[in-house]
């Protein structure tokens, strides 16, 4: 039994999306210090859940956590910088999960790089919110999936053609949640950091409301040429050096 005062000091962070026959529950703000290169940087961290069930009781809403086994399951999450709301300009990043790149610092990819680069030029900007989407693994295939795809770069393959040999679509992200929550949090424009013009069309399909691109590339080494290039080559990335960035 939940009693009255956990459900009144939760009910007021918690947000109600609906979401066609779903809804997506958004909770936060929480404050999140960050050590962000020695510095000591605070975000506001949100996280959100897609229910199929659509109350907006938070009662119901609470007494489902214990036995929905959401550990076994992924949910994505947004650290939200500075006066996102009212701010005249905002940053996006919306990062993809990379478990190899995030969490181990693996240089196959240049995920890792990206998510702390991003961080620090929201910082930077002022205002922004870097989207942590948690289905994302594996341009949307899956951690399992993606061990197998890069047994097959070690045989020859690309990226892509890996993707595509083990049955999958070369990229089977989907952005409508994350920017369901985004147009909760701020409903002015936004610049996207990204190299990836699909995904900048992808949010403006979705009725995402971008006004500029902010591309991000570093961290190149011997390890993640080939991943980079097939990226530009294969997946239509763009090329744009900033004055400190390493060519490919
Ligand atoms: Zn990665």
């Amino acid at each position: 039994m939940i009693t009255n005062e956990i459900i009144s000091i939760l009910e007021s962070k918690i947000q109600f999306i609906e979401r066609g026959d779903k809804a997506i529950y958004l909770v936060g703000p929480i404050e999140l210090p960050v050590n962000l290169d020695g510095e000591t940087v605070v975000f506001k961290w949100y996280c959100w859940l897609l229910c199929s069930e659509v109350t907006i009781d938070t009662n119901r809403i609470i007494e489902k956590l214990s036995s929905s086994n959401l550990a076994e399951m992924q949910q994505s999450s947004v650290l939200v910088y500075g006066d996102f709301e009212q701010a005249d300009e905002a940053l996006i990043r919306m990062h993809s999960i990379c478990h190899t790149g995030d969490i181990f610092g693996s240089k196959r990819c240049d995920c890792g790089y990206q998510l702390k680069h991003s961080m620090k030029i929201i910082v930077e900007h002022g205002a922004g919110a870097l989207f942590y989407l948690a289905n994302h693994e594996g341009r949307g295939i899956g951690l399992f999936s993606k061990a197998m795809a890069y047994i097959l770069q070690e045989n020859g393959l690309d990226t892509v053609e890996a993707n595509l040999q083990l049955g999958f679509k070369d990229d089977a992200r989907n952005y409508d949640d994350a920017i369901r929550v985004l147009k909760t949090l701020r409903t002015k424009p936004v610049s996207l950091i990204t190299n990836n013009p699909k995904k900048i069309d992808a949010l403006k399909n979705a009725g995402l409301n971008v006004s500029e691109r902010m591309p991000i590339w570093g961290d190149v080494s011997e390890f993640n040429q080939k991943y980079l290039k097939t990226k530009v080559e294969r997946a239509g990335h763009l090329v744009e050096m900033a004055q400190d960035e390493q060519p490919l």
